[in-house]
């Protein structure tokens, strides 16, 4: 029988009605279909590499990695295979069960895409799932990833269409969609969301749900960030976003998109722990976890076991097994942290 909460012919006009709901009845409804899809005591752990840091061609306005804006960030080669065949074993020595690598590139050229089938299978055959971020694909490349054991692949459409010209004018809402749409043909898991604090408008919020919700299927993994000023970028004097809109966003992805995981990514460390308890009620049910995002600082791990402690909040099941000991039953140290160059925005 068909669910009817599962839908992908959102209206602008619903989900504004949706957004434009008294706080509370707004988040009683997102709680509400949260606590029908997912444990509302549980939250997933996200992690990511950056195989390849700075340079990137494209000019995204809120990125510390565009070659055409003066930040601190240091360029980096590829990193060899053997670098991160040894930081996916220390990961899962540690007990990680998924690797992410992610690449400051625009699109995925064919020599990049041989060394990265490498990548992805040695850390595969190590029996890690894996997902990776690497910028455009094409529809063969995707194929080609498949094959060789990809489980996820993370491409943002950041903003709504119209606001996203402002964002970036390197390429098109097209390229993303289609990127999107290649990575769904060839199997792959979908990981896309966006980021708030570009300049948008609370329509644009919407209309990026909009999109997301109504994609053929919806994307198994939805991040949302909070933009991370970083200086030497144009937005870096942007206004902060507004905590009670943000936590509207993710009730919204949360209602619009069930069974989702819903990810509070970038800017979770602006987050008072408030806040965040709000976005869990709301709907997120999944963090990144890891001291630094690139050149920007992430909530602590000690502080976000502390805070996931106090609200009785577990992570789920596989994570579960990387923080506790299966001899000594204490909690060991999170592998996460993998190196300091996590690109922010995934
Ligand atoms: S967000 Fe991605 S594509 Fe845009 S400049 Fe940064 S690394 Fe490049």
């Amino acid at each position: 029988m068909k669910d009817l909460n599962i839908k992908n012919d959102w209206t602008v006009l619903e989900l504004q009605n949706l957004y434009d709901l008294p706080f509370n009845d707004l988040l009683w409804k997102s709680h509400e279909l949260h606590r029908k899809y997912h444990n509302p005591n549980e939250i997933q752990i996200s992690t990511l590499m950056s195989i390849k840091t700075g340079g990137c061609p494209e000019d995204c306005k809120y990125c510390s990695q565009s070659i055409r804006y003066d930040t601190d960030i240091n360029l980096e080669k590829t990193l060899p295979l053997i670098d991160i065949i040894k930081q996916a074993k220390d990961a899962k020595e540690s007990g990680a069960t998924r690797f992410c690598m992610g690449a400051a590139w625009r699109n995925l050229t064919q020599s990049n895409l041989k060394k990265v089938k490498e990548m992805v299978k040695e850390v595969k055959s190590l029996g890690l799932e894996t997902c990776v971020t690497l910028g455009m694909l094409s529809d063969t490349q995707a194929q080609e990833l498949k094959e060789v054991g990809l489980d996820y692949y993370n491409h943002n459409l950041d903003t709504s269409e119209e606001y996203y010209k402002k964002v970036v004018t390197t390429r098109t809402y097209q390229d993303r969609l289609d990127t999107l749409q290649h990575v769904r043909d060839a199997g792959v898991k979908v990981c896309s969301g966006g980021i708030l604090g570009l300049g948008e408008g609370n329509i644009d919020r919407i209309k990026l749900i909009q999109v997301l919700a109504n994609l053929n299927d919806h994307p198994e993994s939805v991040p949302i960030n909070r933009l991370v000023k970083v200086e030497g970028t144009p937005y870096f004097d942007n206004f902060e976003v507004d905590e009670f809109d943000f936590i509207r966003v993710i009730a919204l992805a949360r209602i619009a998109m069930p069974k989702s995981y819903v990810r509070l990514s970038a800017g979770r460390d602006t987050m008072n722990e408030q806040m965040q308890a709000l976005c869990f009620f709301a709907g997120a049910n999944s963090i990144f976890y890891g001291e630094e995002l690139l050149t920007t600082k992430n909530s602590t791990i000690a502080h976000d076991r502390e805070l996931l402690k106090k609200l009785k909040i577990n992570t789920m099941r596989d994570s579960t097994d990387v923080d506790v000991d299966k001899k000594t039953k204490k909690l060991k140290d999170i592998p996460v942290s993998i190196n300091n160059t996590q690109k922010p925005y995934a």
